[in-house]
């Protein structure tokens, strides 16, 4: 499905009035295709600044909390960035605009299936996606200069916080999955980590292990 001229506008300026105003952020979320992302029923609404529901029960953020969570980041194209919850496979590929290599991981198999048929599609050859755990982060690539979770935590991971570079950032949804969250910002110091508030957000829960699709 080709994004028409007018819905693409809409999309852009829904962005820019919710706060997203950082130039290469809206460079990358116009080049990106959410329709790519979204199947069935529910792709025609693709572009509209709605979370919607994507396999295995999860769902595709709202494109504006998408680019605000992705301005709060400050990804620097010599970044290699770790997301945790691939989903749809979207923020992913916002990331993988901005980003030297991206790497993300979901707990079920599918939706890292699902999101690598996409990528491959758009030819997006700098995204690793891996059917993992997130909770434990990804050792074997650490550190990350960016770790953005796209899962609600109850705290920010202590695995993922320790895969963070001096100087790096995480940006984390906090707070009771059934309940308002709130975005926070976590930037790792040479002595230990700042915190900074962002805004309310409501993300699906991130879930320990394993899910067996
Ligand atoms: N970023 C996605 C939306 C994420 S929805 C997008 O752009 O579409 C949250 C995702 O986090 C879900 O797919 C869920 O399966 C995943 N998740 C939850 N707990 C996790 C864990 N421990 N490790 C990895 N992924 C997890």
């Amino acid at each position: 499905m080709t994004i028409d001229a007018e819905a693409k506008m809409q999309f852009l300026f829904a962005l820019r009035s919710r706060g997203v105003m950082d130039k290469r952020v809206l460079e990358a979320m116009e080049k990106i295709d959410r329709g790519a992302f979204v199947k069935g029923l529910f792709a025609e609404r693709a572009y509209e600044d709605m979370p919607l529901p994507i396999a295995c029960g999860q769902t595709i953020s709202q494109p504006s909390v998408v680019g605000l969570m992705t301005q709060a980041l400050r990804v620097e194209p010599r970044h290699k960035v770790l997301e945790i919850g691939t989903g749809s496979g979207y923020q992913a590929a916002i990331l993988s605009q901005l980003a030297r290599r991206v790497y993300t991981l979901d707990r079920h198999r599918r939706l890292v299936a699902e999101a690598q048929a996409v990528f491959d599609k758009l030819n997006l050859t700098n995204i690793t996606a891996m059917a993992a755990d997130g909770t434990r982060g990804l050792p074997e690539q650490a550190p990350f200069d960016r770790i953005l979770i796209t899962a609600a935590a109850e705290d920010p991971p202590g695995p993922l916080l320790n895969e963070l570079k001096p100087g790096g950032i995480m940006v984390v949804p906090v707070g009771q999955s059934d309940a308002v969250q709130v975005l926070i910002k976590v930037t790792r110091t040479e002595t230990g980590f700042d915190y900074d508030e962002l805004r309310h957000v409501r993300f699906v829960p991130l879930v320990e292990g394993m899910s067996g699709d």
